[in-house]
């Protein structure tokens, strides 16, 4: 059975206090978190900066995620807009917004570059089912209208699925209908459209039916793309070696192109390469391997863009962010 990722288990937990035992070792790790940073500023100042961090809880209150990603030393970090588990969920209070607001002004987050939330497991904007279709639809623009209320000028969404009902064309033309919906009853988010393993029935393994999704949307400067590396990696690109993540970010640019590039999910794989199973592992645990994250951190194509973690949780965020900063070599 495929283990809860981050994202799914962190949906329902409480933050984290400060009552875990190994204290010594957290402050080692703040320690080295503010020389990393340091060397992170003091970088090339012709490349924009690595924007490096993970998917973190919402327990306790949306503002948390940003207190949470300063705690792991981030410097952009994912998030889930409300409750993963139902449809429903509390309309957003002023306070809540005002509280997130404040919290990502005071930890220099402002803007919404940095923040990536990713769009609720239960949507599928490409469904062949009337009323799914309906209801993810609804969703969609309701976490869409939170994002601007929120201040946050992204939004990442996995883009749907045929259910092996209907064609793959038609999923397509569904999604971008979906999006161009959302788009017209919203003003400034952009709706980030993430790369899939190709498991099941699933729409995005493959980047040209993303590139078809985009042709279809109206307004092509609110449209973007979330590159995930365990999903290339599933569908096809194997990242572990420089033969195969070139080929990746040739085919990212010839099908989609950079310019698109929104997004980052750096997740490493329990599965093999072009497996097509989308299985998160810990940042050089996986089949992709630490040599191949060094890559990617060191690819300035990538600086700029929110790098976001979704692995799972027996490895602290904290060291992963530190290890894949280590990976870095131009600081
Ligand atoms: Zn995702
Ligand atoms: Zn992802």
């Amino acid at each position: 059975m495929q283990e809860p990722r981050r994202s799914e288990r962190l949906a329902g937990k409480a933050i984290k206090t400060d009552a875990s035992p190994p204290k010594l070792a957290r402050k080692r790790k703040s320690q080295q978190k503010i020389e990393s940073k340091g060397k992170i500023c003091s970088s090339s100042s012709s490349v924009l900066p690595l924007l490096l961090g993970a998917h973190v809880s919402i327990g306790g209150g949306l503002h948390n995620a940003v207190h949470n990603a300063i705690e792991i030393g981030a410097t952009a970090f994912g998030l889930f807009l409300r409750s993963q588990r139902q449809w429903q969920s509390k309309p957003l209070a002023d306070e809540t917004v005002d509280a997130f607001t404040r919290a990502c002004v005071q930890h220099g987050f402002e803007g919404g570059r940095a923040i990536l939330p990713h769009g609720s497991y239960l949507l599928n904007l490409g469904s062949p089912d009337e009323s799914t279709l309906a209801k993810s639809r609804d969703a969609l623009v309701e976490e869409m209208t939170r994002c601007e209320r929120l201040g946050i000028g992204l939004y990442n969404f996995h883009p749907g699925s045929t259910c092996g009902k209907i064609s793959i064309d038609e999923c397509i033309r569904r999604i971008a209908e979906s999006l161009n919906l959302a788009l017209s009853k919203t003003r400034r988010v952009v709706a980030v459209i993430e790369n899939m393993s190709g498991q099941g029935h699933t729409i995005g393994g493959d980047f040209r039916e993303i590139r078809r999704v985009i042709d279809l949307v109206q307004d092509k400067s609110r449209v973007g793309v979330c590159l995930d590396t365990c999903h290339a990696f599933a569908a096809g690109y194997d990242i572990s070696c420089a033969r195969g993540y070139d080929e990746m970010m040739d085919d990212f640019q010839k099908f989609i192109g950079f310019e698109y590039l929104r997004g980052v999910h750096l997740n490493d794989s329990k599965a093999g390469v072009g497996s097509h199973l989308d299985r998160h592992e810990n940042i050089g645990r996986g089949k992709i391997g630490r040599e191949g994250f060094r890559r990617i951190v060191n690819d300035v194509r990538l600086r700029g863009i929110p790098m976001i973690l979704e692995t799972p949780m027996t490895m602290d965020d904290e060291d992963e962010i530190l290890l894949l900063r280590s990976l870095v070599e131009d600081q």
